[in-house]
């Protein structure tokens, strides 16, 4: 190798070891380690979800970039392979997923849990007019999805929820999270919307499996459905 070329070399070691870090990149294998629980609690060592993947985005690039999508490693590997058993059973649908929390957990606006890496929010699967899957619409202008208003049976003047979609999401999220060696602790769902997953054909496995929240929230979740999973946490020093 030339000089020029060890030089070439040590300014791209130099570049991969600051994405590294700008990525907060766990080593292979390193587990995150989170405390207290997801509305008071934090996180060591969080791990940020994909920028993309064949068959998901973020609901901002921004937001991930500015680090407004961390989660614990567990959470993360569960999040990626549920995605990858959705693109086989549902190659035609696109996910988004929201917000999740600081890669060091704590406090998250206006967020009241989302705290210990183990809160996920995941934007509604959607299908356009003609019946086609398209992301939910996100901007600034509608807050990055979250003020989009569903009307009672989920439908908006361009577009529906895709209730089979996220029937299947969550049923390839709680098989994730138990290969994981983890589980879910609950899902936040529009109580209003909810009867519309028990006509989809994995109403009977989530039903028997997963606990919905029963009571409106302090925010509706019509337009994302809120999943908070369980992993063994330390209790705060
Ligand atoms: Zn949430």
């Amino acid at each position: 190798m030339t000089p020029l070329g060890r030089a070439q070399a040590s300014a791209l070691g130099y570049v991969l070891f600051i994405s590294v870090l700008l990525n907060g990149g766990l080593a292979m294998g390193e587990e995150s380690k989170c405390y207290g629980t997801t509305s008071n609690g934090y996180l060591e060592g969080g791990v940020k979800l994909p920028a993309n993947g064949s068959n998901f985005t973020p609901y901002s690039s921004l937001a991930r970039m500015i680090g407004r999508t961390y989660v614990h490693s567990s959470v993360l590997s569960t999040v990626v392979e549920a995605y990858e058993r959705t693109a086989e059973s549902l190659p035609e649908t696109v996910f988004v997923y929201g917000e999740t929390g600081f890669k060091n957990g704590g406090e998250f606006r206006p967020h009241k849990t989302h705290r210990n890496g183990l809160s996920v929010d995941f934007m509604v699967p959607i299908r356009n007019k003609e019946g086609k899957s398209i992301p939910l619409p996100t901007s600034v202008l509608n807050r990055w999805g979250y003020d989009v208003e569903f009307d009672d049976v989920g439908s908006t003047a361009d577009f529906s929820i895709d209730y089979d979609a996220i029937a299947e999401h969550l049923y390839q999220l709680h098989k994730a999270a138990l290969r994981n060696d983890i589980e879910i602790w609950r899902v936040i769902f529009d109580p209003e919307l909810q009867p519309m997953l028990a006509s989809t054909k994995r109403w009977q496995y989530l039903e028997s499996n997963l606990e919905f929240s029963k009571r409106r929230s302090w925010v509706r979740h019509d337009d994302h459905y809120h999943v908070d999973f369980e992993v063994a946490c330390d209790p705060i020093p």
